[in-house]
């Protein structure tokens, strides 16, 4: 048997029947009912409970942090969404510092080019015409 309701677009739900009526789940008006039940189940999630961080400044910092939710998560503290979350800022986390050291080591290497640079034009104007 499939549902005589219809759906959004005006059609024919099509979906399964259940329990011997002429009704899908979502149509037998039980979805709704259903759907507060679960509401009232989801545990709610306190952040007071979480052990507070400075901002990460490093790597370690990050697998500090991340080992302590680790744990939160496993004990219930933590919202699972939050622990998603996490995970998600901190791959860009580590890409982001990856990327300052780059840069740090780039501006590092620019300047001792233009100290090499210098100093080269320096022997070439003492040395007058020795040039090749
Ligand atoms: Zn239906």
């Amino acid at each position: 048997m499939k549902c005589h309701g219809m759906n959004g677009a005006g059609k024919p739900c099509g979906a399964p029947a259940v329990g011997g009526t002429i009704h899908c789940l979502m149509h037998s008006g039980r979805a709704a009912e259903l759907g507060s039940r679960g509401g009232r189940r989801r545990t709610v999630y306190n952040p007071d409970g979480l052990k507070e961080f400075p901002a990460p400044k490093s790597a370690a910092d990050l697998r500090d942090t991340l080992a302590q939710s680790i744990v939160e998560l496993r004990t219930g503290k933590m919202d699972p969404k939050v622990a998603n979350a996490l995970g998600y800022l901190g791959a860009s986390y580590l890409r982001a510092l990856e990327l300052a050291d780059i840069e740090s080591r780039l501006e590092k290497m620019e300047a001792q080019l233009d100290y090499a640079a210098q100093a080269i034009s320096h022997v070439r104007g003492q040395g007058g015409s020795d040039r090749a």
